[in-house]
């Protein structure tokens, strides 16, 4: 069994509302996962778990990674490189070569954590594997030891702490603290790069909570995602053959991505504006908000669901000019 490093807040609690429930048309359990810790919070921390206790086992110094500029994940990675004592480098995406990448949001919290950042076009971003793969190598002509992760944490390793969190959720649901019921018709989250996906959809398999867990893509599409989904799943067996029990595929919807990665249409801004001022919940524009507003308007709409929160607070507090309209 793979080694992780206790480094989230757990168990997240278990949450709902009433109005939440009325906005949504369904009883619906919110698994906050935006609260699995401070600054490097969302669903993040359960993969790097996993990765970055197999970065100090190869007894690294740095660890590489990359996303987008606003990458919630490169940030995570960030904190928490730095709470162990390793250095950590990111390559980030930029639409244009010359787009400003002004000190906000995650952007503002990796140059806190003294991170280096490497901004990358997006034809660069293809290639990312290569990139990261040649820096590793190059630090390991100067003595240094580099760790990479791919982007979003997204391979069988990174999965496993999905798998923890359906376990998590299973222990949650037994203690009664569900509601009384022990399944969900469907659990539900944000899917950005596949490795929640697949650690949902075997978690689900293996403790039997649902038998629907739909990943609402907030990028790419159906097919690029159940691709990714089933190579991350093939690796995650790899590393735990104890969890071929499962029979739970990851089912992926695509049309809830809005105008494209990082930007909300009108309707889904307003849907997030609607569900702080009834509620108190607060999504994100680029991954929980467009998953809940997918929650919505799923079809068939489950009656009860588990929406897992991701996180992404410091994503949305860089897009206060785009919401501005809404408020
Ligand atoms: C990364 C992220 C996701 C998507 O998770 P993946 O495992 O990358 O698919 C969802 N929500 C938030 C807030 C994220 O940062």
């Amino acid at each position: 069994m793979a080694r992780k490093l206790a480094l989230a807040h757990l168990p997240t609690p278990l949450w709902r509302k009433d109005e939440l429930d009325r906005i949504v048309g369904a009883e619906v359990w919110v698994k906050r996962d935006d609260a699995t810790g401070g600054a490097e919070a969302g669903n993040k921390i359960r993969k790097l778990e996993y990765l970055l206790a197999a970065a100090l086992d190869a007894n690294a110094t740095t660890v590489l990674t990359c996303g987008a500029v606003q990458s919630n994940h490169a940030r995570a990675t960030a904190l928490l490189a730095r709470s162990l004592g390793l250095s950590c480098e990111l390559f980030l995406r930029t639409r244009t070569p010359h787009e400003p990448t002004p000190l906000t949001g995650n952007h503002l919290l990796d140059q806190l954590a003294g991170a280096t950042v490497r901004l990358i076009s997006p034809e660069q971003y293809r290639d990312r594997s290569a990139l990261m793969n040649g820096r590793a190598e190059e630090l390991a002509q100067s003595g240094q030891r580099a760790y990479v992760i791919p982007e979003g944490g997204s391979n069988g390793l990174g999965s496993l702490g999905y798998v923890d969190a359906m376990r998590e959720v299973r222990e949650q649901v037994d203690l009664g603290l569900c509601g009384g019921a022990t399944e969900f018709d469907a659990i539900v989250h944000a899917c950005g790069s596949g490795g929640t996906a697949a650690g949902v959809a075997l978690g689900a398999g293996v403790t039997g909570l649902t038998r629907r867990a739909v990943a609402v893509a907030v990028c790419d599409n159906r097919a690029y995602f159940e691709r990714t989904i089933e190579r991350i799943t093939a690796e995650a067996l790899a590393c735990d053959p104890s969890l071929r029990t499962g029979n739970v595929q990851a089912e992926v919807v695509d049309q809830f991505k809005g105008p494209g990665y990082g930007i909300a249409s009108s309707e889904q801004k307003q849907f997030i504006v609607d569900v702080a001022r009834r509620t108190g919940l607060v999504l994100d524009p680029v991954y929980s908000g467009k998953a809940l507003f997918g929650l919505a308007r799923l079809e068939p709409k489950p009656s009860r669901a588990l929406f897992i929160h991701t996180g992404g607070l410091p994503g949305l507090l860089a897009q206060g000019a785009d919401l501005e309209a809404q408020l």
